[in-house]
């Protein structure tokens, strides 16, 4: 491997959070791809929007706020077109964005790991690209054995390597779903998908689907399927906390922020946002309600080869063919275990944005930021704070 690359900031991640940094670093004169290096393991712009499925268009679930200085290009998420799918719409806007403000975020990069350095942080990441036959072959990787306590990776992703003084963690929650366990789901013979591999409600025609979750994501599911689905069950850990009025008041969203904002000043793992919010019902949800179809069962308590099954009380069960969980993400933070930032309790300390037991290394869209209005806050707290230490 060639000498690694200095620079400053290195920021990994070019969601709303990353490219909101990106931008006020560069309002602080930074120069982009001299003083500062966005890595980005998506193909192309959008952030985890670019994943999402093709039937959710923007404000379904909440508001999509602008990136800061998007007036600048004309552009606001408001006056999208919302017949289109969001997924469309935000990696365009994003797309040009990066181009107006030249970012030259560098991608399909995959960050595998940041270690120490002395002072510094040097982070490691692989080129996703796909690498012409004739490297391959000149590198060896053909006829090859593989032993069996290799790591599986990529053998054709090349590294790269950048030392920086300091580090913007903003990978977002997309890459790390969560499911949690439940007795029996070995057993299932049918599917188990979480949301993020969710695509169509096409893919489920004349099945049985059981969707759990308590959140906006799972209530989706359920009124996509509705018309689809030959059965449609819902679980929810807890009650839900119906809220009566259509859109989420800013008080709403801010005790859910403080919340957010507790777990991670004292390094506990975050609170799933839901639970601080509540759900509002817009006059769709309100209209499934009325007709029995968003109606949550508690939780069942074991899943056998085509159904689920609930026990005591409400012994009972309900045919499955797939289950869907709606059961959120955790922050995507792998690639920082060498630095040791994961506190007893299961969270990084951070506050602010930056994390507290380390002053080169800030989360940008961490916890009470996990929303496109609480990442560009975000980019301009951190951006300051590290002008301040430059
Ligand atoms: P992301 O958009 O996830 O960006 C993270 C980026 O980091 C990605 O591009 C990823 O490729 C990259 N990355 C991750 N790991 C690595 C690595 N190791 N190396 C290199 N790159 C890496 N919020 C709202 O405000 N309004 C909404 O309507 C809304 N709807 C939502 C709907 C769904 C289904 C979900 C799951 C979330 C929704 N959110 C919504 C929350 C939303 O995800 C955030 O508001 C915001 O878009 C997250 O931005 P981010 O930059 O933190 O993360």
């Amino acid at each position: 491997m060639s000498e690694p690359e200095r620079v400053k900031v290195v920021v990994i991640g070019a969601g709303q959070a990353g490219l909101s940094v990106a931008y006020y670093l560069r309002r602080f004169e930074l120069v982009a791809d001299e003083d500062f290096v966005m890595l980005d393991r998506a193909p192309g712009p959008g952030g985890a929007w670019q994943h999402r499925w093709s039937s959710l268009r923007l404000g379904t679930a909440h508001r999509v706020n602008d990136l800061p200085g998007m007036s600048e290009l004309g552009l606001s998420f408001d006056t999208a077109d919302r017949s289109l799918p969001a997924k469309e719409v935000v990696a365009d806007y994003y797309g040009r964005f990066e181009e107006h403000f030249d970012l030259r975020v560098r991608r399909p990069m995959n960050v595998r790991s940041v270690v120490n350095d002395g002072p510094d942080l040097r982070v490691t990441s692989e080129d996703l690209s796909p690498q012409p036959v004739e490297d391959l072959k000149a590198r060896g990787f053909f006829g090859r054995r593989r032993r069996t306590f290799e790591v599986p990776e990529t053998p054709a992703a090349p590294r790269h390597e950048i030392v920086t003084r300091f580090l913007v963690n903003a990978t977002g929650t997309w890459g790390s779903p969560f499911v949690p366990y439940y007795p029996g789901m070995g057993e299932f013979a049918g599917r188990h998908l979480h949301t993020s591999d969710y695509v169509a409600a096409e893919d489920f025609r004349d099945q049985h689907v059981v969707v759990v979750g308590g959140g906006t994501s799972a209530i989706g599911f359920m009124l996509e399927l509705e018309d689809v689905a030959a059965g449609l069950t819902w679980v929810s850990r807890r009650p839900i906390d119906w809220l009566d009025r259509q859109e989420l008041d800013l008080e709403g969203a801010s005790a859910a922020v403080a919340l957010q904002d507790e777990a991670a000043r004292s390094g506990r793992a975050l609170p799933s946002v839901v639970s601080g919010t509540g759900v509002p019902k817009s006059r769709r949800i309100a209209a499934g309600i009325e007709r029995g179809l968003l109606v949550a069962r508690p939780m069942f308590h074991r899943i056998e080869a085509d159904r689920v099954v609930w026990h005591g009380d409400m012994a009972g069960m309900a045919r499955a063919d797939a289950i869907i969980w709606a059961t959120g993400f955790r922050p995507e933070l792998r690639h920082l275990a060498p630095l040791k930032l994961r506190e007893k309790a299961g969270g990084v300390t951070v506050g602010q944005g930056a994390a507290w037991n380390d002053p080169r290394i800030f989360l940008a869209g961490y916890g009470p930021q996990a929303s496109t209005i609480g990442a560009n806050r975000a980019g301009r707290m951190i951006a300051r704070q590290i002008m301040a230490m430059l």
